[in-house]
């Protein structure tokens, strides 16, 4: 952990309780460091380079750990096996996978902004343990496979490739074999045509449910894979946070005018 990260120690930045026992949570979970073989090869983190991934850690508290552990880690991690071996993905899996870029993306954005409070709609916790609200049927999950993992390359990918800062929907990553972003439906066409698509149902249903989207394996290697992502990844994460913020003085405006 980095210095500045220390006060975080005091109080769960994903639950904000204060005074209970805490963990360490990895940022990347372990089960997709090994999955990636990145425990080898080192990421970046925190400015410098090959960090070791196992050595990314971040203060949550016991109780979170073990949520995030049970409810997302453990279900996306077997979703992982599932979506890669060409079994599909299900409105429910869509959903889980959605929550868990979150979780991740959540996660790093806390620890490069260590002083400013995540959202005040909602503790990270409860976004990425409670289903999905009302914006549910308005996501659209894009999901492309990745064929091999290129010549030179010593590991498979494992990064969050968006980088916007206001709007709270976006997250684009590749991991493992699979690249994967989550867009409003408004900017569906954004995204690029390797990418398969599916729109979520605007309720989430009770039953499991069976299999509804098929991603394709369009992506030859890894290099490609990040390439495609990472570049799409700037426009459309402009394109959100122009979004988010003019929603932002729209409201504003009117809590002024009241
Ligand atoms: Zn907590």
């Amino acid at each position: 952990m980095t210095e500045d990260l220390k006060h975080l120690k005091e109080r769960c930045a994903d639950c904000n309780r204060q005074g209970v026992p805490m963990n360490k949570e990895h940022i990347f979970p372990k089960w997709l460091i090994l999955r990636t073989r990145t425990n080898q090869s080192g990421i970046r983190w925190g400015g410098k380079h090959d960090v070791p991934a196992l050595a990314c850690t971040f203060p949550l508290c016991e109780d979170c750990n073990t949520a995030f552990g049970k409810e997302l880690e453990g279900p996306v991690s077997m979703l992982f096996e599932e979506i890669e071996q060409g079994r599909g993905i299900t409105d429910f899996e869509a959903e889980l996978l959605i929550r868990w870029m979150w979780k991740i993306e959540g996660l790093a954005w806390i620890a490069n902004h260590p002083d400013v409070l995540y959202s005040e709609k909602y503790t990270l916790r409860e976004r990425v343990l409670f289903p999905i609200d009302d914006i549910r049927g308005r996501l659209i999950l894009g999901v492309a496979l990745i064929k091999e993992l290129h010549p030179e390359s010593d590991d498979f990918p494992m990064g969050v490739d968006s980088t916007n800062e206001y709007s709270v929907v976006f997250v684009s990553g590749v991991f493992s074999r699979v690249a994967t972003m989550t867009v409003l439906d408004e900017f569906e066409t954004m995204i690029p045509s390797q990418f398969g698509r599916y729109r979520l149902a605007p309720v989430r249903q009770q039953l499991q449910g069976g299999k509804l989207f098929y991603p394709p394996t369009s992506f030859k290697d890894d290099v490609e894979a990040v390439g495609v992502t990472k570049i799409a990844s700037d426009r459309i994460s402009v394109s959100h946070d122009r979004m988010a913020i003019s929603l932002q003085k729209a409201k504003e405006k009117e809590d002024n005018e009241s």
